[in-house]
């Protein structure tokens, strides 16, 4: 089976995560693919290979090498269009041209100026209704490819081979049931990027706030020196933050805060926001600046009340990765012996891999060849899949 053949095989399976569902993982199609893969785990002579209880699949290769790399990608696709495509197209060495996906949509150059890095590639595009699904199953086909080799040169490789595939990263749970006992690797990778030459050991420091403000409500027609209302005071605890400090208007390493939610009237106004930043003194700073408006509008209002709680919620990897180099310097020695180039670019965002790190297990972040994920515009280069099977080669060396 080709790279190509494994790959269509995974994506026409429909593992769309849910985000309102309260089970683990959300959707039972993950369990039902989970049990594919450790069928096509098995049937490839993988004898360590399961489900566990909660539905994670584990497999161990042993090689009696002393340490073990792990390989890790998720089984959920993103919540957004419809999974399970059943007929991707296949374009052979791509000439640069605007693709035509279907009568409605076509995937210009111009808007998708990405396209321009993959001209001679083989791409797989969608049909322009459903996902590729590529993320995250291009990283579970590299996966799958890279071990069909292993199995028959493992006199080639230094290091045991532990593999991974998780459910429902695509809505923050990733990693929530992940076992690194279970996982017996001394260091991983999570194959879930873009291009093959980014990989990523930075991810966003974040923490949430919610904004309490309660006002006093009077008929408004005798409100004169009594009313205290709210959304006002809403506004202007809005209003006291950096204006610029948006997503919107911010990019590479600048964080910033964002105001997600915002409800109220006279009597109750809630804003909740998230903050971001890669690094960790600058989040802090942006804490206190909630805390200052906090301070500014009790001090103009005295009869309002403000409860202003803030809570943290994932780290950045960096901050281990600056004195634990053993992961990256395997990545810098796989792309030099290659003559590859690698660009380490910072994820503005969360990653399993930044949690599965802090669970003690280093694992930076690889690229797969998949482009504008999430999306009917989605589209994989095999090409890059394809080489990096020879990466990964490289990096068992
Ligand atoms: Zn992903």
């Amino acid at each position: 089976m080709t790279i190509l053949e494994r790959f269509k095989k995974y994506i026409a399976f429909d593992t769309v995560s849910d985000e309102n569902s309260l089970t683990y993982p959300s959707t039972s199609t993950q369990i039902e693919f989970g049990k594919m893969l450790v069928k096509d785990l098995k049937d490839l002579g993988v004898e360590e290979a399961y489900q566990d209880e909660n539905h994670v699949v584990y497999a161990f290769i042993d090689n009696k090498k002393s340490k073990t790399i792990g390989l890790i990608a998720h089984m959920d696709t993103a919540p957004t269009i419809a999974g399970g495509i059943k007929n991707p197209r296949l374009i052979e060495k791509y000439d640069g041209s605007d693709i035509k996906l279907n009568v409605t949509y076509i995937m210009k150059v111009e808007d998708f100026p990405v396209l321009k890095t993959v001209i001679g590639d083989d791409l797989l595009v969608t049909d322009g209704e459903h996902l590729l699904g590529g993320d995250d199953k291009a990283g579970v086909a590299i996966i799958f490819e890279f071990l069909t080799y292993y199995l028959s040169h493992k006199s080639e490789f230094n290091y045991n081979l532990a593999i991974s595939f998780t459910a429902d990263e695509e809505i923050g749970r990733g990693a929530s049931k992940f076992d690194v006992k279970k996982m017996k690797a001394d260091l991983a990778y999570t194959l879930d990027g873009e291009s093959i030459y980014e990989a990523n050991f930075e991810n966003f420091n974040a923490a949430s706030a919610k904004v309490t403000i309660e006002g006093v409500g009077v008929h408004p027609g005798n409100a004169k020196g009594i009313m205290i209302n709210s959304v006002l005071l809403g506004t202007e605890f809005n209003n006291l933050l950096p204006k610029d400090m948006i997503p919107s208007k911010t990019e590479d390493h600048e964080g910033f805060i964002h105001l997600d939610e915002f409800h109220g009237d006279v009597e109750k106004t809630t804003l909740s926001y998230i903050l971001r930043d890669h690094d960790k003194n600058l989040l802090e700073e942006k804490k206190e600046m909630l805390r200052s408006a906090k301070n500014k509008i009790l001090a103009k209002y005295p009869k309002a009340k403000i409860n202003l709680e803030i809570k943290d919620e994932y780290r950045n990897m960096r901050d281990y990765f600056i004195n634990h180099m053993d992961a990256i310097n395997l990545i810098n020695k796989a792309y030099i012996n290659l003559r590859l180039p690698i660009n380490y670019t910072p994820i503005r965002g969360g990653t399993d891999g930044a949690t599965i790190t802090y669970m003690g297990l280093p694992c930076p972040n690889l690229g797969t060849g998949d482009f504008n994920p999430h999306g009917r515009f989605e589209f994989v280069s095999v090409t890059q899949m394809t080489k990096m099977v020879e990466i990964l080669k490289e990096l068992f060396k």
